[in-house]
């Protein structure tokens, strides 16, 4: 009897399993994925993990025995390559191939690559699964000199990591700041400077021409402006591309994303997509440049889909309208963002020192707030943005006004 088939054993796939089970689907269910390991946890890998703080079985979502117990199949280091939509059958590299009653994309994303010459040289490396974090622990030791392209959150943290180790690190980036697509220029000044203080330097405006080589291993990185950065790693860190291409090659929408409606359906009424890969409608993408949809990449939102698509499987269809929140940790220093920001936003500054906030207005509206080493903003901001509570800028930069009586 087909059931449902999960393709990605990430974050979203395990968690609409799960919810699936938790919202008492009884039918048969299978999670399709191409690692080997049991579904786990990212924002480890370029955090606790990477520094030694915790080991692979921490990172685990569950332990086997949760599979076996919620009569969940799991279909480990086994690649889905292409979806037969009119037998409904999944078809598996390996050659076996699985009927659905419904089938769900939980692809992911993997990491853009860097389309230089040497971006194959030994020492180059990335950071999206436990086997690149493996493979770049163990690079750590290789030799002191870490050049990072790419001033993202994956970058940073692991700058941080490099740097608290007493390895010498300087991150390129093409923009005149971190993060620059992501947080306001105060929260991005915060961090250079944040991060300069853990000793990490930074060649900001600079676009990486080639990675040089000796002997088939790195050894340097040359930059457009005729610099030569000498490394002994190398780590590439410009953002991801959603892996979409089982859907297009299935004849579904798929432009920089699958897309899916606000109930997280494709096209076919038998076909959903959710977390990284998936490029939906979002009521908070709201006078953001674009069409109106987004693609996010955080746990939360891979978690918060997995638990409203289950739910629509079991018969209780909802859209999905859950606020979007991150976090990031970079040394001594969390960020956290609440709602979606877009770089020409207002920007009010609450706080002071290395503990602020930053509200961002777009159209009159507070659409996002960063929360640099403040918990206790973030928590409300996530209120006063879902509740639509209204708030002005000169309240947000009010230390005399407590916001927590606002969102109540
Ligand atoms: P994934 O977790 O990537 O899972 C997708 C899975 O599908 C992968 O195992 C992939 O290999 C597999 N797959 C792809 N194609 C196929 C196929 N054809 N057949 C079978 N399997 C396939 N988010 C935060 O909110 N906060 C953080 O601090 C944070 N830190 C991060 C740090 C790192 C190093 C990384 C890499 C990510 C981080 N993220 C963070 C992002 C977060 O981990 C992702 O948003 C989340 O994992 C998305 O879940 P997902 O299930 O959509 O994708």
């Amino acid at each position: 009897e087909p059931g449902i088939v999960v393709v990605g054993a990430g974050q979203a796939g395990f968690q609409v399993a799960a919810s699936l089970r938790e919202g008492g689907y009884r039918g048969p269910l299978a999670m399709v994925g191409d690692e080997p390991a049991l579904p786990y946890q990212r924002p480890p890998l370029s955090k606790a993990y990477l520094a030694g703080k915790t080991d692979a079985e921490g990172l685990a979502l569950r332990p086997a025995t949760f599979f076996a117990d919620h009569d969940i199949a799991r279909h480990a280091a086994s690649p889905a390559a292409a979806i037969d939509r009119d037998q409904r059958r999944l078809h598996l590299a390996g050659g076996a191939s699985l009927p659905y009653a419904h089938l769900v994309l939980a692809t992911g994303a993997r990491n853009r690559p860097l389309p230089v010459p040497g971006a194959d040289l030994a020492g180059v490396h990335q950071l999206r699964g436990l086997a690149d974090a493996d493979g770049l622990k163990a690079a750590l030791a290789e030799g002191p000199r870490i050049v990072v392209v790419g001033a993202g959150f994956i970058g940073l943290e692991f700058a941080a990591v490099a740097a608290g180790r007493g390895l010498a690190v300087t991150v390129v980036e093409a923009a005149d700041r971190p993060m620059a697509r992501a947080v306001s220029a105060d929260t991005a000044a915060f961090f250079r400077g944040a991060q300069e203080a853990m000793g990490v330097r930074f060649a900001f405006a600079a676009g990486v021409t080639e990675i040089l080589g000796r002997e088939g291993r790195v050894r340097a990185v040359a930059l457009a402006d005729g610099r030569e950065l000498d490394a002994d790693l190398v780590v590439i860190g410009i953002g991801v591309v959603p892996n979409a291409e089982l859907a297009a090659a299935a004849g579904l929408p798929a432009a920089d994303g699958v897309r899916v409606d606000a109930f997280l359906a494709t096209p076919d009424p038998a076909i959903s997509a959710l977390g990284d890969c998936a490029r939906f409608p979002s009521p908070y993408a709201h006078g953001l440049p674009g069409d109106g949809t987004v693609r996010i990449e955080s746990v939360q939102n891979a978690i918060d889909q997995g638990r409203c698509l289950a739910a629509r499987l079991t018969g209780k269809p909802a859209a999905y309208t859950a606020l979007p929140w991150f976090w990031s940790d970079q040394g001594p220093h969390k960020l956290q963002i609440a709602g979606l920001s877009a770089p020409g936003d207002m920007a009010v500054i609450r706080g002071e020192g290395s503990a602020f906030s930053v509200f961002r207005f777009r159209d009159g509206h507070l659409r996002a707030v960063e929360s640099v080493n403040r918990a206790g903003d973030h928590m409300i901001a996530r209120r006063l943005i879902t509740a639509g509570i209204p708030l002005t800028p000169d309240q947000a930069a009010d230390p005399g006004l407590d916001l927590k009586t606002l969102a109540l």
